[in-house]
């Protein structure tokens, strides 16, 4: 821990590396600069936190409410109270109206634990509404459902990331962390250098791709197939773990038979990848006496994502690949408190703890530690797309408070996400910003920056962070926790809320108590003295569990469980119309919805606006150019970005970065499909058509 009198040590606030940065004062201004004594990045940092401290003072931040005027229409400055009182105002008369569930909540996966937590609570305890969810359920839900049916249990990565140059093989599948979380490249830099080996599966020969020893570069959507490939060379080959099986795991003889047909020359038409590169993967991860499998978006965000996610844990541990040392299936969790943020309760179906909603113990334990009656907390909500979906209809919520989303930009079919935004009776937006989402609201409340307040954060390993305060917000500008405070208050439910960060998280660790994700041995004291503490945590004296499932996974009887999950294509293949595949992700320099880094310089030089990447072969059958403005359509909409002419992705294959609003937003084009299990939102394929703009 390095806090000084003239230096502050803090957490990056964008990905789930929560890098360690110190934050410093320079000319009035707060600078970044390293902390090498950070374990997990160990000084390093990407781009965009070298500059995420330009936004504590930048020109277009806002510093007071904005309320939209009856008469006129537009957004204009308005002072707390009246911004509070028209809410709540609006939100009774709502409630009133069409019912308790008709006022939603929206959070986001770069809430602060403590805001996570208290966002959960004031829906089901200020507002007693059950719909809620978040915007993690667009990130991090099909690994979360996948761990859970697998192992009893959902933590991102089961070890510190420490273990990674420890796997003699790893294989990646649809991750790109080299060009989205560079400073976690040393530990699969490391891994290289003492001789291990990396395998990318990918459609794209990404920046991670390009630095391994093999790239599988499959066709969208067929992760499944190419995991089910994979076992059966291994089960052919005799790689495969039958004492590990015998002793650990449940299910595998139907497993067996299921991928019994994914014989290698089919797996390779499924998938594109060639028979020879199959068998060298299956070798590499069965000859290798230990091995890790991480997965990330690419197969995780399909309406299959949860199949696609068991597939890769079936490998896993089938490979007695797991609950080992330097071994087992991790998913590389996405957004800054991605984990944190789907452990406390802003999820439709959670309470704090991991607790679930319609679990009548677990219902009692919260509300004790809540202090309202059992049968007061509503049962499961709406999850994220169904809530936005339904916005304005008659069963559907007519108010909405959105908490850290940018859902304009960062929803599924976004157009009409859009639409349905302006349906509603009534929007509330908290943010730093005017977001695409906040300039449609009713009201806009200006919310505090990471900088600017205490909470914690739970990183990509499960470790819990703590976000120190380095500088007040400006004037004009609250917590989040304070806002919630507020509206409690003036929901006649401020006596069982406070907007203390150190109170609520004494509150949380009650809450978390004896259930899946138990924080309550940790607290600021022991996170600043220890660089983080690793959940499960029950109790003062617990030193942490930095390695899960070492003697035994999660479920009832300690072993871990086979899925015999079949291959399904997505939801939508291209055809004569949509000749061609969509897929959708991240670059370095911008961050999710864009609402932050768009408005940085350096980052906006560096990435400056929306494209999609073409293979030169594909262009030159569509007639178009390297730079020039092409139109992408799908079935729910089109979209207006440059063409970027790259032989790294597959001919058959368009890749968008979704970081941009307007005509740019790749989100107009993608698939609500959902996943039947996690509820997760078919972001990585669907079928797209490809003209020049002068064609469309
Ligand atoms: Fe921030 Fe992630 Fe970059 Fe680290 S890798 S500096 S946490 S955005």
């Amino acid at each position: 821990m390095t806090t000084t009198e003239t230096e502050t040590a803090t957490h990056c606030p964008y990905c789930a590396l929560q890098c360690g940065m110190n934050l410093v004062p320079r000319n009035g201004l707060l600078t970044v600069a390293p902390r090498p004594d950070f374990p997990t990045n160990k000084g390093g940092l990407c781009q965009k936190g070298w500059t995420a401290a330009d936004l504590l003072a930048h020109p277009e931040r806002l510093r007071t409410p904005l309320v939209r005027d009856r008469k006129c229409g537009d957004l204009r400055p308005a002072t707390w109270d009246e911004a509070l009182d028209r809410i709540a105002d609006e939100f009774t008369r709502v409630q009133e109206r069409y019912g308790r569930d008709a006022v939603g909540v929206f959070g986001g996966g770069g809430l602060t634990n403590e805001k996570a937590y208290l966002l959960g609570k004031f829906a089901r305890v200020g507002l007693r509404t059950a719909n809620i969810d978040y915007n993690g359920r667009f990130c991090m839900a099909s690994a979360a459902a996948a761990g859970i049916k697998a192992f009893g249990l959902d933590r991102g990565l089961p070890f510190p990331l420490e273990d990674i140059p420890g796997a003699e093989a790893i294989l990646l599948v649809g991750g790109n962390p080299g060009e989205t979380m560079p400073p976690v490249m040393q530990y699969f830099d490391e891994q290289r250098r003492r001789g291990g080996s990396l395998i990318v599966a990918d459609p794209r020969k990404t920046p991670t791709a390009q630095a391994a020893a093999l790239h599988l570069q499959l066709t969208p959507g067929t992760d499944a197939a190419l995991a089910h490939g994979l076992l059966h060379i291994a089960l052919r080959d005799g790689l495969v773990d039958h004492d590990f099986i015998a002793a650990r795991t449940t299910g595998f003889e139907t497993l067996r038979r299921v991928v019994a047909s994914y014989w290698p020359d089919r797996v390779e038409r499924m998938t594109g990848v060639p028979v020879a590169q199959l068998q060298e993967a299956a070798r590499r991860l069965g000859e290798a006496r230990t091995a890790m499998i991480l997965s990330a978006r690419g197969p995780e965000q399909q309406s299959r994502g949860v199949d696609n996610t068991l597939a890769f844990i079936n490998l896993a541990l089938a490979l007695g690949k797991a609950g080992r040392p330097h071994c087992g299936w991790g998913t590389i969790t996405g957004q800054g408190n991605g984990q944190g943020g789907r452990e406390h309760g802003q999820k439709a179906d959670q309470l704090p703890g991991y607790r679930k909603i319609d679990n009548p113990e677990h219902r009692a334990h919260v509300a004790a530690v809540w202090g309202v009656p059992e049968a007061e907390i509503p049962g499961p909500g709406r999850s994220a797309y169904e809530l936005l979906d339904a916005m304005g209809t008659d069963d559907g919520v007519r108010a909405l408070l959105v908490m850290g989303s940018n859902v304009v930009v960062s929803a599924p079919r976004a157009g009409h996400v859009e639409e349905r935004l302006r349906a509603l009776d009534f929007l509330v937006v908290a943010d730093l910003f005017v977001s695409e989402t906040a300039a449609l609201a009713d009201v806009v409340l200006p919310s505090a920056q990471w900088a600017e307040e205490e909470g914690t954060m739970t990183n990509l390993e499960g470790r819990v962070l703590l976000r120190r305060r380095a500088a007040p917000p400006p004037e004009g500008v609250r917590t989040d926790a304070e806002i919630l405070n507020a509206l409690a208050g003036r929901l006649g439910r401020g006596h069982l809320f406070t907007d203390d960060p150190r109170a609520i998280f004494d509150e949380l660790r009650r809450a978390s108590a004896g259930g899946a994700a138990d924080y309550s041995g940790i607290t600021y004291e022991r996170i600043a003295r220890e660089d983080g503490v690793f959940w499960p945590c029950p109790g003062d004296g617990h030193p942490g569990t930095p390695r899960l499932f070492l003697e035994r996974f999660a479920t009832e009887d300690g072993r871990a469980r086979f899925h015999a999950v079949a291959y399904r294509p997505a939801h939508e293949e291209p055809d004569d119309e949509f000749p061609l595949y969509l897929t959708t992700g991240r670059v370095m320099a911008q961050y999710q919805s864009g609402t932050q880094t768009r408005r940085v310089a350096a980052l906006r030089d560096a990435a400056p606006r929306g494209f999609v990447e073409i293979h030169p072969t594909t262009a030159q059958a569509f007639g178009i150019a390297d730079g020039e403005t092409v139109c992408v359509a799908t079935r729910r909409g089109d979209a207006t970005v440059s063409a970027r002419l790259t032989p790294t992705i597959r001919p058959d294959t368009l890749f968008m970065p979704f970081h941009w609003a307007g005509r740019a937003r790749a989100n107009l084009l993608t698939n609500p499909a959902l996943d039947p299990a996690s509820r997760m939102p078919e972001f990585k394929v669907c079928a797209a058509r490809l003209g020049r703009r002068s064609e469309s």
